[in-house]
């Protein structure tokens, strides 16, 4: 099977000498294509830093990450934000959507700013991406018109409209209520089983672990365990 996301000894160290602190440890981890992961562990246990090396969004102190084959980890500042726009979707707990734009709009921006533009073929695109989700009928809602799912649904489609080779969810469920919760998970679980995605999500919601292909704990900067989860998609791996 693929490994789209391969980390081995990445090791990220905050600080120096006896204040040093060791968030990653000589972390190894591959992530397959078409999986949901979901990566847990309690607070400080690195799951933070854990996102933002593997999504290009901080190097390690040492070791690699490997990206669909490409070395992120010493990749220079300008190709990385390339990378991240081009190949990677991220959704966060806070939603970050823009709240002057439309939601289609806002599902359109990430083919905007690379330099794509406002097609007919794109703005169909964003269209069926945000009926996929749920939201047909809501593509002039601004963010400030719709609810905290349905923004993170937007965000969803956003993530997903570049067709990347990850997607990382922070915390996505964080914001919501259970049952709201409930429904983008069931999303993103579809987002893999349907359309092929590759996610992983980083979170405190044991609810993540029934749907998750794989489960990653970490504990103390470390890998505590790998395990498989209870999901039902391709890619599960035990
Ligand atoms: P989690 O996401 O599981 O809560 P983090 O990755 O945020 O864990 O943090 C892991 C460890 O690294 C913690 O001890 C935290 O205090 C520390 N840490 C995280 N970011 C920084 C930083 N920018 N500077 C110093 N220490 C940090």
């Amino acid at each position: 099977m693929d490994a789209v996301l391969e980390l081995e000894h990445v090791t990220r160290t905050y600080g120096h000498g006896p204040h040093a602190v060791h968030a990653l440890r000589d972390l190894d981890a591959r992530l397959y294509a078409h999986s949901l992961t979901a990566v847990m562990g309690p607070s400080g246990s690195g799951k933070s830093t854990f996102l933002q090396c593997a999504a290009g969004l901080d190097s390690p102190t040492s070791g690699s990450v490997r990206l669909a084959g490409r070395e992120i980890s010493t990749m220079g500042e300008r190709k990385l934000t390339r990378l991240r726009r081009e190949r990677i979707g991220f959704v966060f707990q806070s939603f970050n959507l823009l709240p002057t734009l439309t939601a289609q709009e806002n599902v359109l921006l990430p083919l905007r700013l690379g330099g794509r533009r406002r097609s007919a073929p794109n703005t169909d695109r964003a269209r069926r991406m945000l009926a996929r989700v749920g939201l047909a009928g809501r593509e002039d809602a601004r963010p400030g018109e719709l609810s905290g799912g349905q923004q993170q649904r937007v965000a969803i489609a956003r993530a997903l409209i570049t067709e990347p080779d990850v997607v990382f969810a922070d915390e996505p469920t964080g914001a919501l209520d259970q049952d709201t919760a409930a429904g983008v998970l069931r999303l993103l679980r579809e987002a893999v089983s349907a359309y092929g995605a590759t996610v992983v999500v980083v979170t405190h919601a044991p609810a993540v672990a029934a749907l998750a292909d794989r489960v990653l704990r970490l504990a103390d900067g470390r890998l505590a365990h790998d395990t498989a989860g209870a999901g039902a998609g391709a890619g599960v791996r035990a």
